[in-house]
């Protein structure tokens, strides 16, 4: 479906969530602007994250709003704007930063966006990017050239999230990091850190992404359950990695034991489940730093900007490129282990793209997906 065509629709496709582990594709009225500072995008594209599979477990492992719109990592054309929108104007082609924070709490006027006490995200409790049309405030999109593919725009959101972990511990080139988890997160890691001259050690338990990270440039990748992350890490550089990168939420004692003295650890993969045992005294003794990252607004131009330049190594990281249709599939898909990261063609040319083989690691059914929280 082109623009066009979505824009004058009276009715829209939306995969709605109904409740605890259900989605539903539905027809629903075309939506309206819900502010006068909102925009209508009309979306071309749009991923499903770790955060959607843990909405959709049963029970919840993240709130979410039964009957809204799901999809938080989405590109798509200004198709309308209201009086009060600034910054884009119609036929702008925009991603949007889903995390809509109200400036005036606490945490926003501290410059901590992220812990905003009464925030909205697009896509979780507000209606997202899984459907042909969705109302965003201007102020969360962000500009982004027509060159770049649709699928790889929508990796914007999370990669985001990354810079804003990676501009945290600043790594330098020539470097040693370990990263723990090759999901889609743990990837986009190693594609920017790869990018910045790091040397990365992946350790990752499913060898589908096991696969994508050796695609990617790393220069080693593990079977923790296996082999020795550890040994693996010291035979590139004696005394341990300069950076260790827990993308699983579990990994803290791992990372904490890998790096040298002197090293950072950076603990972004969410587990709220993870209780790590620690001895505080190698923190201490050996000066490690630990960072905690989550999700950043103030990188969303720099992902842009990223993505554009065409510098990062992506296509091993979204192995599957689906139709909107097949939200449920590629759901299944990705908890079943058969999909490192899902990207949904919302506006109709997903069954061109999945013809020409525009999936390099599509292997439905292959096991793993044991890691949880390794994406956002
Ligand atoms: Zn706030
Ligand atoms: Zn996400």
């Amino acid at each position: 479906m082109t623009d066009t065509q979505a824009t004058r629709r009276d009715t829209i496709r939306a995969v709605v969530f109904q409740g605890p582990g259900r989605i539903q594709l539905c027809a629903r009225p075309r939506p309206s602007l819900a502010s006068a500072a909102d925009v209508l995008i009309a979306v071309e594209a749009c991923g499903i994250c770790g955060t959607d599979l843990h909405i959709l477990e049963n029970p919840p492992g993240h709130p979410a709003t039964p009957g809204v719109v799901l999809g938080h990592e989405m590109v798509g054309h200004v198709a309308e704007a209201g009086p009060e929108a600034r910054g884009v104007t119609v036929g702008d082609r925009v991603v949007v930063a889903p995390n809509i924070s109200c400036g005036s709490c606490a945490p926003c006027k501290q410059g901590a966006p992220s812990a905003c006490l009464s925030s909205s995200t697009v896509g979780i409790f507000r209606d997202g990017g899984l459907a042909d049309l969705v109302s965003v405030p201007a102020r969360a999109c962000h500009r982004v050239a027509e060159a770049l593919p649709a699928r790889v725009a929508a990796l914007t959101e999370p990669l985001s999230c990354v810079l804003n972990g990676i501009r945290r511990v600043r790594p330098m080139p020539g470097e040693v990091a370990v990263i723990h988890g090759a999901g889609a997160i743990g990837l986009l890691f190693l594609a920017v850190l790869g990018a910045g001259g790091v040397r990365c050690v992946v350790a990752e338990p499913v060898a589908l992404r096991r696969e994508a990270a050796r695609l990617m440039g790393a220069a080693a990748t593990v079977d923790p359950a296996t082999a020795d992350v550890r040994a693996t890490v010291s035979a590139l550089q004696p005394g341990g990695a300069d950076l260790a990168v827990d993308a699983v939420g579990s990994q803290f004692g791992a990372a904490v034991a890998e790096v040298r003295p002197g090293g950072g650890v950076l603990l972004f993969g969410m587990n709220s489940q993870a209780r790590s045992v620690i001895a505080q005294n190698d923190i201490t003794r050996r000066e490690i730093t630990v960072h905690g990252a989550y999700v950043g607004e103030a990188t969303f131009p720099a992902a842009v900007r990223q993505l554009e330049s065409g510098l990062l190594r992506l296509d091993p990281v979204i192995s599957h490129y689906l139709p909107l249709e097949r939200a449920q599939d590629a759901i299944d898909t990705l908890r079943s282990g058969g999909a490192v990261k899902a990207v949904l063609d919302v506006a109709g040319s997903a069954v061109i793209a999945e013809d020409s083989g525009e999936r390099p690691l599509g292997r439905p059914g292959v096991s793993g997906f044991k890691q949880k929280g390794a994406l956002r």
